[in-house]
């Protein structure tokens, strides 16, 4: 079943296509050598290319390029050799130079795809129309003083990569599925932090609303939202709202919008009528930007390994399910951590730790991977007692608990608490005969053919050995006596 949203006149599919700005990370600004450093002092990070002094030209910044070629390699897209820089023209005080170096009939990176996963576990893929390169404004700042406002250009001029979905998004969860998988690819390649709460990635949402097998309706951009649950929450408001104008007769009008949260409305922010005409034209400043094949076989080769082929290799290589797989790839550095942990290990096993066990103790200390209390060798080291026998199964989670609360190596804690697992027959042996002596009644109940008792026999059996004892030995040994 599709997603629809039910009105008066029946059921109504949404359209969405998403815009995400992603600031690259570089050391310098896309035309200049100025740091990207945040949270510098306002304008101590501005060269005069960024504040546009007169006569300064921008130099296209290398790396800047690399990482939106990385960029569209990750997104398995077209990569163009041939690409401009043209001016969007407009006026604000956040722009000293009066208008925007952007890429718009050349974008350096053409058509590509992303492929999401739903809940369900189905997947789909979702069509990338382009990626450019473009310069971010300054900053206003305004609570500065009670009559003036102040203009920040430590962020003027860094670069941003804009991605442009194709308009193939179905539903709010999908939209979300793609920012979540965007980011990670992202992140994978360093080529973006994917901070939305600090800004480095932001979305505008693109939705309209029509009847199923018509042809796509007049659609309204909502501008810069900054989280992904606002993404999701403002797709189904605005598609609501689109739906009870055209059900009442009405004619949506293309407009650019803002979502509010707080009361989980869209607002008009210019309809079409004032929609700028920014006169775009090749910047005579800068030159066609074009890139040589070998450099892009080159910066290919030097991929990091991307989730969806990660994701595939722990499967095959770990034998794991798929849903388990995608937990531990969904950050690097869990898959790393994981991968320290499974390697030459029973790879199910070091899922089960890491996915159950460990989460949870990140999530109760409030730590996350990188501060993790417990190391992934030392882990590793916990799933060898347990291979090689020295621990069982039980006396494991009370070693990985003293782990997590003070660090200590596993070995170091087996010795410390005495948790060496009981091998030895003739201790086994004891202590079943006690057992066996203290209950006499329920073995006799047993031996008549209640069964069931069994179970209760290891437990106690476990219980007098401090639950040390090899749960195997015990239970032949166990059987032997009882049954013999
Ligand atoms: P613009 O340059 O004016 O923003 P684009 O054609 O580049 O317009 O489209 C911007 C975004 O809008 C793209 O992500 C695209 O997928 C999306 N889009 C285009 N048409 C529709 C539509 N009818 N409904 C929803 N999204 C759409
Ligand atoms: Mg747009």
């Amino acid at each position: 079943m599709s997603y629809v949203i039910e009105g008066k006149t029946g059921p109504w599919e949404i359209v969405v296509g998403l815009e995400v700005h992603a600031q690259v990370i570089s050391q310098s600004k896309l035309f200049s050598g100025a740091s990207t450093k945040f949270g510098g002092d306002p304008n101590t990070q501005v060269s005069l290319v960024d504040a546009a002094f007169p006569g300064m030209l921008p130099v296209i910044n290398k790396e800047c390029v690399a990482q939106a070629i990385r960029t569209g390699l990750g997104l398995n897209a077209q990569i163009n050799l041939f690409s401009r820089f043209d001016r969007k023209n407009y006026f604000y005080a956040d722009l000293p130079q009066g208008y925007q170096i952007s890429q718009f009939e050349h974008p350096i990176i053409g058509k590509g795809s992303i492929e999401i996963e739903l809940q369900s576990g189905e997947t789909r893929q979702i069509g990338i129309t382009r990626l450019h390169l473009e310069q971010d404004a300054g900053k206003l700042l305004h609570d500065q003083d009670p009559t003036k406002s102040f203009v920040d250009l430590n962020r003027a001029s860094v670069a941003l990569m804009e991605i442009v979905s194709e308009p193939d998004i179905r539903e709010p969860e999908e939209a979300g599925a793609y920012l979540r998988k965007l980011r990670q690819i992202l992140r994978y390649l360093g080529t973006c932090d994917g901070n939305m709460e600090e800004g480095s990635m932001r979305a505008d949402v693109n939705v309209s609303v029509r009847k199923a097998g018509e042809p796509f309706r007049t659609r309204c951009e909502i501008k810069n939202v900054n989280s992904i649950r606002f993404v999701m929450q403002a797709i189904e408001v605005e598609a609501t709202r689109q739906i009870e104008i055209w059900e009442n007769g009405g004619e949506v009008d293309q407009e650019t919008r803002l979502f509010d949260p707080g009361r989980g409305e869209t607002r008009t922010m210019r309809s079409k009528e004032d929609a700028h005409d920014y006169r775009y034209f090749p910047d005579p400043d800068l030159l066609p930007l074009v890139v040589e094949q070998a450099w892009v076989d080159e910066l290919k080769s030097k991929l990091p390994e991307l989730p969806d082929a990660k994701r595939a290799r722990f499967q095959k290589d770990y034998g794991i399910p798929s849903y388990d797989a995608g937990v531990l790839v969904a950050e690097q550095a869990v898959a790393d951590f994981y991968e320290t942990v499974a390697k030459r290990r029973d790879g199910k096993l070091a899922a089960s730790w890491v996915i159950g066990d460990l989460f949870a103790a990140l999530n109760r200390t409030s730590n996350t991977i990188e501060t993790s209390p417990v190391s992934a060798a030392s882990l590793g080291k916990m799933l060898d007692l347990i291979a090689d026998g020295t621990i069982n199964g039980k006396i494991a989670k009370e070693v990985f608990e003293d782990m997590v609360e003070t660090g200590d190596s596993p070995d170091a804690i087996v010795e410390r608490k005495g948790l060496r697992q009981v091998t030895d027959t003739g201790v086994i042996d004891a202590a079943i005969a006690a057992i066996l002596e203290k209950h006499a009644d329920k073995v006799a109940e047993y031996r008549g053919g209640k069964d069931k008792l069994f179970g209760f026999f290891v437990g106690q059996v476990m219980k007098e050995t401090k639950g040390k004892a090899n749960p195997a030995l015990v239970n032949s040994a166990l059987k032997a006596q009882l049954d013999g």
